[in-house]
């Protein structure tokens, strides 16, 4: 058994799942071999801002193929897939209940959902996450907020966390020394992108996200040219959603099963 070396933390929304929400039932085969495949050499997490029901939920017969689950941007872990460990301080837990309390009293009327299972954040559901976020952002600072809690979104979402908290601060804690891999597509999934030793993102990618990439000195690469894993670079997959999740895992295999 060759000793696993690697973590890889695979985002949901527009990275994983389709605007849907859903992984299309034609991908679920070709998703299943590649990750058996790449499991030898990495140890798996899904990276999202949603809670575990919605993760288990969501994945359906492909849940357990992961190793364990990144919850609520980074603020709450799954190791086994039945229990979760909140990692947001008591004191941070307070001033999460006390704003959400706040965002109640006023109720922001882009809001289509913002009462899903949270243990740790708040997840403001709306058509339009980017063009919402100067609102969140203001009312935040407006309640004296804005040293306490960090804005970000996803597609489908506005999601309001504890600062210091994100994907990749999840995914660090769980690879515990071992090296990180992120996939992910948009503004909430910058840190995974930016700080994991390799990363890679699907066709679909915010171009912000690739703007923001870039002008931290890292060079987006088609995987048509991409050589290998390398850490000043991100490797930006031909396909979508899924299909660019299943075409990065089997990337990584190529060249991981190469080097062994
Ligand atoms: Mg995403």
């Amino acid at each position: 058994m060759i000793n696993k070396k690697y973590v890889i933390g695979i985002d949901m929304h527009g990275t994983l799942l389709d605007y849907e929400e859903k992984i299309p039932k034609k991908f679920h085969k070709t998703l299943k071999l590649a990750i058996q495949r790449v499991k030898p050499f990495a140890s798996i997490y899904t990276c999202t801002g949603n809670d575990l029901l919605f993760v288990k939920k969501q994945l359906g017969r492909l849940f357990s193929l992961f190793d364990g689950h990144i919850l609520e941007t980074g603020c709450v872990i799954s190791l086994d897939g039945k229990t979760e460990q909140i990692l947001v301080k008591e004191e941070e837990l307070k001033a999460i209940n006390t704003l959400k309390k706040k965002i109640d009293e006023v109720g922001f009327n882009w809001v289509t959902e913002g009462n899903r299972r949270r243990l740790a954040t708040i997840s403001l559901f709306t058509n339009t996450p980017k063009s919402h976020m100067p609102d969140a952002q203001a009312f935040v600072d407006s309640v004296g907020f804005t040293n306490i809690v960090s804005v970000v979104h996803s597609s489908v979402a506005i999601d309001i966390k504890p600062r210091g908290y994100d994907k990749y601060t999840g995914l660090r804690f769980v690879a515990k020394g071992k090296n990180t891999i992120g996939i992910a597509d948009s503004q909430n999934d910058a840190s995974l992108i930016l700080y994991s030793d390799f990363a890679f993102l699907p066709e679909n990618v915010d171009p912000e996200l690739v703007s923001l990439v870039e002008s931290n000195g890292k060079l987006v690469v088609d995987i048509s040219n991409a050589k290998g894993l390398k850490q000043n670079q991100v490797i930006k997959a031909s396909k979508k959603e899924v299909e660019g999740v299943i075409q990065i895992l089997n990337f990584i295999s190529d060249h991981l099963e190469v080097k062994t």
